[in-house]
């Protein structure tokens, strides 16, 4: 039965809210930037050593990395969206912690809670959204993870702004307090939302998978063509799973999943050593190097650059589902690395040692405008590249490679791998300029030409197949930068074949019984002892057709 138009029965907006949890994620990114500098802040904590004030930054990092790491057990025992709500509550008790600081330890301890609540969302908010969405717009939904973490950074950073202007402790007691807003909101919109239909497969609950699905796909026609097909793929897939052994973490690390798990960790940890976060934290030191300082240099400075990575991320939203992930990689990290260079060099060549009042700037170019404004014209073309690719892409493709047995796992594992790297470069990379000056540049860039070898030779194409069709792509034969010829996924093929049934199931009633098919069982079994084959589009070449059988058989994770 049709049901009528619902809010919460439309992917875009479960997928769109659930990104309160990326809005959470920027929150943290830049929840520090705006008041260090103030006056109250260094006053009332005792002005911080700088390594005391490093340990304040990184203590979320920190708390991120425990709070990805214990994402992946809650969300396959207790649900993706009560784990979101479980990020969410602790968000806030973190946030009042921070903003009732009374010193030092207390703001560490506001700290590290917060930063378990974003380890916590940063890691499940993907992985929901990609069990909610269609094939055909996955990468879109997962990319809004992106884009909230890109509006999170920006928000916090210009509430900071405004506070530094008052002359009390409210100037960074507000910025912490506020956090609790979109806590507050995650928390009690999800809980009206619906669980992902694969965990409650996953889980035994048919009844309401198929009653989820049936609402997201079909306004709660539960003989849709596209609800039955999708339906019927789970089931497989999960029925297939209970005949394999019981599941462990030591599976992630053995034959076949290792593959898998390792791409997923690298594409995080490479996200990080682009370098992009040089630009978050510390886009201070490289104004100061191309030669620029002064207050509202640097206030201009990091709003551009903020601003810019929230715009450049639209394009991937709209079009990642079609360009493909692949190319969107190795493009988005070729040109971070021309960036790169290009500062480096220009630092290189037309600057010379200084003394600053910071110890971190040892290297500057002075008076020489035009190269001034050529190196931060890269900086600003290095973060709207980054925000175009990598940034979205390192959160999508990690939640859609792995079959359900070991998603939540495995993706925990990478967002870990973001975080730990997060933690160690934000230590690493003010003693790094203080030491080797712009040949730090030079450093990510080099990653950058790395990451994109990686890429282009292991990563595999995903867009377009269903999160049940990864298995048959990952087991392949084929090598990485042969899989994006794209044939039809499966799920087209079974939706296409229910379609005629339903539309002649006279004639296919007397087909079947002519021909001694089973007629009650529509779509091919989904046989582990069977080879699978994506079929494909008339006239399309794929060379998953000459991949021999037992290749092709579902992946035994
Ligand atoms: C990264 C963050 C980074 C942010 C910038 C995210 O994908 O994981 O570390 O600060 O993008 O937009």
């Amino acid at each position: 039965m049709v049901q009528k138009y619902s809010l919460l029965n439309n992917v875009y907006f479960l997928g769109g809210f659930a990104t309160m949890g990326g809005m959470l994620f920027g929150f943290d990114i830049s929840s520090m930037s705006g008041v260090v500098g103030t006056q109250r802040y260094q006053e009332f904590f005792n002005h911080p050593s700088s390594s005391l004030q490093g340990g304040i930054v990184a203590s979320m990092a920190a708390g991120s990395f425990c709070g990805a790491l214990l994402a992946g057990p809650l969300g396959d025992k207790f649900s993706r969206k009560r784990t979101i709500m479980l990020a969410a509550s602790i968000w806030i008790i973190g946030s009042i912690i921070q903003c009732a600081s009374v010193n030092v330890a207390m703001l560490i301890v506001g700290r590290v809670v917060n930063g378990v609540a974003v380890g916590l969302a940063s890691m499940i908010v993907p992985v929901y959204q990609a069990e909610i969405a269609p094939k055909n717009i996955r990468g879109r939904i997962v990319s809004l993870q992106q884009w909230a973490i890109t509006w999170g950074i920006l928000i916090q950073y210009f509430i900071q702004y405004g506070c530094s202007f008052i002359e009390s402790d409210a100037a960074f007691r507000i910025p912490w307090g506020l956090q609790v807003v979109p806590g507050a909101i995650l928390l009690i919109g999800i809980s009206f939302f619906p669980f992902s239909p694969r965990w409650l497969a996953d889980k035994g609950r048919w009844e309401e998978a198929l009653e989820v699905l049936a609402n997201l796909r079909a306004r709660g026609d539960k003989n849709d063509p596209a609800v039955q097909a999708e339906y019927k793929e789970i089931e497989d897939a999960v029925i297939f799973d209970r005949t394999l052994a019981a599941r462990s973490y030591m599976e992630l690390f053995r034959k076949p999943a290792v593959r898998r798990v390792f791409l997923g960790m690298s594409l995080q940890s490479w996200s990080q050593l682009t370098g992009m976060n040089v630009a978050m934290y510390y886009i201070v030191f490289i104004f100061q190097g191309a030669g620029i300082t002064g207050q509202n240099a640097n206030l201009q400075a990091s709003a551009i650059q903020y601003v810019l990575n929230v715009i450049m991320t639209i394009p991937a939203i709209l079009f990642i589902d079609r360009w493909g992930r692949r190319p969107v990689l190795v493009i988005g990290s070729t040109f971070m690395a021309l960036w790169l260079f290009l500062i480096g060099g220009l630092m290189g060549k037309f600057g010379s040692p200084i003394v600053s009042d910071n110890q971190t700037t040892t290297w500057a170019i002075q008076d020489n405008p035009s190269a001034s404004h050529a190196v931060i014209a890269c900086s600003y073309l290095f973060v709207c590249s980054f925000a175009i690719s990598w940034g979205p892409v390192s959160w999508t493709y990690p939640a859609e490679i792995y079959p359900m047995r070991i998603r939540a796992k495995a993706v925990s594992l990478s967002t870990a791998s973001n975080w730990a790297f997060n933690f160690a470069l934000a230590y690493a990379v003010p003693p790094l300029l203080q030491s080797i000056q712009y040949r730090t540049y030079f450093i990510f860039a080099s990653f950058c030409v790395a990451m994109t070898v990686h890429v282009f030779f292991m990563f595999p194409e995903t867009k377009g197949r269903t999160l049940e069709e990864m298995d048959e792509l990952f087991n392949s034969d084929i090598p990485a930068w042969k899989t994006a010829a794209q044939p039809a996924s499966r799920l087209d093929h079974d939706i296409e074949e229910l379609k005629l049934n339903q539309d002649q199931p006279q004639q296919k009633q007397l087909d079947d019984s002519s021909s001694g098919s089973n007629s009650d069982h529509h779509l091919r079994p989904y046989d582990s002892t069977v080879p699978q084959k994506m079929e494909m589009v008339p006239g399309e070449k794929s060379e998953l057709e000459h991949v021999p059988a037992e290749k092709t058989e579902p992946d035994h994770v």
